[in-house]
């Protein structure tokens, strides 16, 4: 008798949301890959969403992009990967001379590893000498970043999701949990059936999934959220609801604070007014929170996605430094990242403003430091252009090279048709993709095809700070190269040492090796807060049996690497002076248009539209709105309508989902120029930012609804 070999399961990592579910792949005969959930890794204990079941689903080569390809006279043709470098290095070579380093730039992706991250972050800001390298995370988390440097003078999550599993009330500020971060939702569910005391709070306009699970839904007018946090903590002052003992020995700021917060937010009623909610809810909401010890406040792209993002973070985290509910058990604000590396991306520098190791562009020691350890040539001296902003350099001729590395702007940045406009401008557009045809890839020079998830190896960091391996159960398809080994490829063709790792594994190495040597840079808890010392020198074998854990990692008595679950560091208050979005909606466009996710669909659909299944639970893309403005504006459920604002237009069926409040139209991200019904939100939105951290108003939108047809 034949004896079958058993088959062995891969662990590795969720390629999509931010909770960073821990996932086993095990190879069937038939050529498939059975998906499961992890039992042993601690952000999901075996769970997984529908997303993360289907992975499996997602991974024929279909559409794939498999040899690079050039742009010629006769259009885009096949390459050898040595005319593609050398094109690649060269061009960027030639316009650097020419117009100077910050004449490129790349834009990246939160679906790239860390290892990705790094040496992509090193080759811009460390050898080619500009900070112009940005990514798609400052669109979903940069509010969350630039309010967690304002209060705690780093990037730092202080809490973790253990914390969810032993608070007494849950917060859900701007977040869809049950839809966008379901295994951390269903996580909050159990809370629910084991303690159902357990009171859960739901902030946001449209009464979502999530609000299944609540107590109390606050349908907040749009953009309001700072009158709503101002309002707690002027409450909590007056109602003598503050520890006195932690504001005074572990935070400062906060009289200026609840002097801005009592200017405008003293009054319950007129909170309530502006905010257009219930008043005996929000007293509720007020009396909860001050009652209530252990107080998680988890809050996510409604909250960061907005003019006012970055005030929003810290009206929120005012609160919770004026409780001294940060980083102790069951407590703390809690941002929720959107992606499966956001947080990776940070830990390396990835975005405009920031160096490796969470170190300061703006900081001489730490510019000199950074330049030390690589040893490189040059560093960038000032901050880079952030991700919208970059695109209309694009356009305006300033940016003349632009690398685009696993992201599809055409369809997720805002403005989208000035995105076009800029990419068809461009002197030189390289895109490194998994997908031939993107509505991005349409407007390449040059096209790299790089590895998928279950190809490529290394490491992401999820929403707690956990480090987990994303690990290879695929052989590579066609051509395609880790995206680590294109970008050091393109480096060394430039004449740039410092490139020749052979594995992902030396990446991390160095790192983590940088994360340590920081260490005694910057004040007082910062010092050791970014640590890897722990995970330095692992080694091949190390590294590939790399268990997840939680940054800062350090070296216990024994040696052995430890990491840590909660960091409780202080803060300092910020004043948040509230302040409405940046359009206000207007005769000719009188609605406001929030976007977000769909449950079952990931970013522009480039993978998950390839599963079937998925598509099962929202089949089209959709234009929600309230039945009462449906019937103002003319147009019916399951008929078409014209969405207009100032940037540009898209047709979409019209739903009545029974969750949205009157003024406000919904339409998911998802949908664009490759899928049967074209609409792409990215050209409807406005290209407002938020003045500190640049995070785009992706929430509010002025619109108008027209009738379009029945088809
Ligand atoms: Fe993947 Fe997020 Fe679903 Fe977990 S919750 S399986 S990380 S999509």
């Amino acid at each position: 008798m034949k004896i079958s070999p058993i088959p062995l399961a891969v662990r590795t990592t969720c390629a999509y949301c931010g909770v960073g579910c821990g996932v086993q792949a095990t190879p069937q005969a038939d050529g498939g890959i059975l998906i499961d959930g992890d039992p042993s890794h601690p952000a999901n204990k075996g769970k997984l969403c529908v997303k993360g079941s289907a992975l499996g689903d997602t991974l024929d080569l279909r559409g794939r992009l498999l040899h690079p390809q050039l742009r010629g006279d006769g259009g885009m043709r096949q390459a050898s990967w040595d005319e593609a470098l050398e094109r690649v290095a060269r061009g960027f070579g030639e316009i650097i001379a020419e117009h100077g380093p910050g004449a490129v730039a790349l834009y990246v992706s939160g679906q790239l590893l860390t290892e990705d991250y790094y040496v992509a972050n090193k080759l811009v800001k460390g050898y080619i000498g500009t900070a112009n390298i940005d990514t798609n995370s400052r669109l979903c988390m940069s509010s969350s970043v630039a309010g967690h440097k304002r209060a705690f003078g780093a990037d730092v999550v202080p809490g973790c999701y253990e914390d969810f599993d032993m608070a007494d009330m849950v917060v859900l500020a701007g977040s869809n949990a049950a839809w966008c971060h379901p295994v951390l939702f269903q996580r909050i569910a159990r809370l629910k059936e084991r303690r159902p005391e357990v009171m859960v709070v739901v902030v946001d306009p449209r009464r979502t999934a999530t609000c299944e699970l609540a107590d109390l839904h606050l349908p907040v007018r749009p953009g309001t959220d700072v009158w709503l946090f101002n309002g707690l903590l002027s409450y909590l002052a007056r109602e003598g609801a503050m520890d006195a003992a932690y504001v005074g020995s572990r935070t400062t700021g906060m009289a200026a604070a609840l002097a801005v917060a009592n200017i405008d937010c003293a009054d319950p009623m007129e909170v309530a007014r502006v905010c257009r909610v219930e008043p005996a809810k929000l007293l509720a909401f007020y009396r909860a929170f001050a009652a209530t010890g252990k107080v998680v406040t988890a809050y996510s792209q409604g909250v960061n996605q907005s003019s006012a993002g970055t005030d929003k973070v810290n009206s929120i985290i005012n609160c919770h430094l004026a409780t001294g509910r940060i980083g102790k058990p069951g407590m703390g604000p809690f941002s929720l990242t959107g992606q499966p590396n956001a947080m990776g991306g940070r830990e390396v520098g990835g975005l405009a403003n920031m160096l490796a190791a969470h170190m300061e562009l703006d900081n001489q020691e730490h510019r000199e430091l950074v330049q030390r350890f690589w040893n490189s040539p040059r560093i960038a001296d000032k901050p880079g252009l952030k991700a919208v902003d970059l695109f209309h350099a694009v356009e305006q001729g300033k940016v003349k090279a632009v690398w685009i590395i696993g992201t599809n702007p055409m369809v997720s940045l805002p403005d989208a048709n000035q995105v076009q406009r800029a990419l068809e401008k461009c002197a030189l557009v390289v895109v490194s993709d998994i997908m031939a045809s993107t509505d991005t890839t349409a407007f390449a020079d040059v096209l790299l095809p790089a590895l998928g998830w279950g190809e490529k190896d290394g490491t992401v960091t999820n929403s707690e700070r956990c480090i987990s391996r994303q690990r290879a159960f695929l052989p590579a398809p066609g051509e395609a190269r880790a995206d680590w080994k294109i970008i050091c490829q393109v480096a060394q063709r430039m004449g740039f040492d410092g490139f020749g790792f052979g594995a992902a594994h030396e990446i991390f190495d160095e790192h983590a090796r940088l994360s340590s040597w920081r260490n005694g840079t910057g004040e007082g808890c910062v010092r050791r807060m970014f640590d890897l010392d722990g995970l330095a020198g692992l080694g091949a074998h190390g590294y590939d049996t790399l268990e997840p854990v939680q940054w800062p990692v350090r070296r216990g008595p024994t040696g052995a690497a430890e990491g840590t679950r909660r960091i409780e560091c202080g803060g300092r208050f910020v004043p948040t002076a509230p302040r409405a979005p940046v359009h206000a909606a207007s005769a000719e466009y009188p609605l406001a248009l929030n976007t977000g996710r769909v449950r079952d669909q990931w970013h522009t659909m480039t993978r998950t539209g390839k599963a079937p299944r998925l598509a099962g639970h929202v089949a089209e893309a959709f234009v929600d709105l309230h039945p009462h403005d449906a019937l103002l504006y003319g147009v019916r459920e399951g008929e078409l309508a014209r969405v207009t604002s100032a940037w540009g237009s898209l047709v979409a069926r019209v739903q009545h989902g029974g969750g949205i409040t009157r003024g406000s139209v919904f339409v998911p991200i998802h949908w664009n120029g490759q899928t049967a019904s074209d609409a792409r939100v990215g050209a409807l939105v406005s290209p407002a930012v938020d003045p500190v951290s640049g995070e785009p108003e992706f929430k509010h939108t002025p619109v108008r609804v027209e009738h379009f047809g029945v088809s």
